[in-house]
């Protein structure tokens, strides 16, 4: 039985998996967590946040983010990826910064307008 906190809602519920009956979740508030719960031992995913370079802004970073969960252990990838990228003003929030990052078919986008 493993342990986890739920972390798709503020509300945090303390979740029971038991890996010996088909990941069968307790302690879930909603269904969503059932799902999260299952999802977070077989295929653990996040959505990535993380600042790049920007020129010709009032500020030198723009802050991007996946606009989908991306595989937890592609993390480290997907931020040396964001290393090379250099934007030039003006962006605008929800432009394609990089498509496709790291073949996981999730495109990383600015998440403001500078
Ligand atoms: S199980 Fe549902 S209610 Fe509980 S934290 Fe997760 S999403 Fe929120």
């Amino acid at each position: 039985m493993k342990e986890l906190i739920c972390i798709v809602c503020p509300k945090g519920c303390h979740l029971k998996v038991d890996e010996n009956n088909d990941y069968a979740v307790t302690g879930n508030g909603c269904p969503r967590g059932a799902e999260y719960g299952k999802a977070e031992l077989t295929n653990p995913t996040r959505v990535v946040t993380s600042t790049v370079r920007i020129g010709g802004a009032s500020l030198p970073r723009c802050p991007v983010k996946t606009n989908g969960a991306i595989p937890k252990g592609m993390i480290f990838e997907i931020m040396k990826a964001l290393d090379d990228v250099e934007l030039t003003a003006p962006v605008t929030v929800g432009q394609v910064v990089i498509e496709n990052v790291c073949g996981t078919g999730v495109n990383v986008v600015a998440a403001r307008t500078m």
